[in-house]
């Protein structure tokens, strides 16, 4: 049964309406929308780094303690005690449950039943919406937005308003004042502990993963940002650059740790500079094409993680084409 056809059956259980393209997750099959009881529920297909799942998504009333919610909806009668799948997510006003599969879809009835229990759970967990705005708690609202997907009770001068309050703060951030020796600085620091962990773990168990290398890329991003203050195009060339060398001089690092065991040599920097000077050559003899593709995949996770944070919100209204 495809993704389409699947969703109609769990819409036809449930009551929900089925907006294909539409919804929080962003797949062709859309999701389904609808508020039951005052609670908003979509269901949608996902597929990320775990493999494929269906999601629940449930909206409520802001709660106090997210934490606490959670904890109470693990202990929570309404719910089985073996249950399908699990929390993936929980904030002050929502609750995302993940039912992960291989190959075979749970049933659809299956899917509706915990869509039910997970909303009887909540009810006596969060209050639903009663609708009115969420933000604004006073202006009538019946009908439900898509808040960047997600299915929102939010008023048109709230609308408004989230676009000011975006726009205000795009433009507070351009006007930060960029701090590029700091960066510069703070980036050279990020890089050379990653590089000595990098050769040290290298040494240590005689591999590498590419998780260090990404690990590297994140690092040394977080730091040239930390000191430039905002994502800038110097940091976006200083990044790579600074996570490939930091790969680099770990690799050199672990070399000379080597040389100094097998000719049972100290430490020196003559040692390590003759080593760095020769690393090319070094390189092409072991296994240092494979720590360079590391590298490199640490450095483009790095300028993934320097993007500059987006400051736009998009309102779409259910059932409407997409823009
Ligand atoms: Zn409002």
């Amino acid at each position: 049964m495809n993704e389409n056809d699947y969703l109609q059956q769990v819409a036809a259980k449930t009551g929900l309406q089925h907006y294909p393209n539409q919804g929080p997750w962003g797949k062709k099959s859309g999701s389904l929308v609808g508020t039951r009881d005052g609670y908003i529920t979509a269901i949608g297909f996902l597929r990320d780094r775990e493999g494929e799942k269906i999601v629940i998504l449930l909206r409520f009333k802001k709660v106090a303690d997210p934490e606490s919610l959670k904890a109470s909806l693990k202990d929570s009668p309404a719910l089985p005690a073996k249950k399908p799948g699990k929390l993936g997510a929980a904030g002050t006003d929502f609750l995302r449950w993940d039912w992960k599969y291989k190959f075979t879809k749970p049933k659809p009835e299956q899917v509706a039943e915990l869509a039910n229990s997970l909303q009887a759970a909540m009810k006596t967990l969060a209050p639903g919406f009663d609708g009115r705005c969420e933000q604004c708690q006073s202006s009538s609202t019946p009908s439900l937005t898509l808040m960047n997907g997600i299915p929102t009770y939010i008023c048109s001068s709230c609308q408004q308003k989230v676009h000011q309050e975006l726009d205000q703060a795009a433009m507070n951030y351009e006007a930060i004042e960029a701090n590029y020796p700091n960066g510069l600085v703070l980036g050279i620091l990020a890089a050379l502990v990653g590089g000595v962990a990098w050769g040290l773990v290298a040494y240590g168990i005689n591999r590498i993963f590419l998780y260090g290398a990404i690990l590297i890329g994140y690092l040394v991003a977080q730091a040239v940002i930390k000191g430039t203050r905002k994502v800038t195009r110097f940091g976006q060339i200083l990044i790579p650059i600074l996570t490939l060398a930091s790969v680099l001089f770990g690799d050199a690092i672990f070399y000379t740790l080597s040389v100094m065991k097998s000719e049972s040599l100290p430490f020196s920097m003559k040692l390590l500079s003759a080593v760095v000077v020769h690393l090319w050559e070094i390189e092409k003899e072991g296994g240092g094409i494979l720590s360079l593709l590391f590298a490199l995949v640490g450095a483009g996770y790095a300028l993934f993680a320097a993007r500059k944070p987006k400051f736009k919100a998009a309102f779409q209204q259910l059932g409407a084409p997409n823009p």
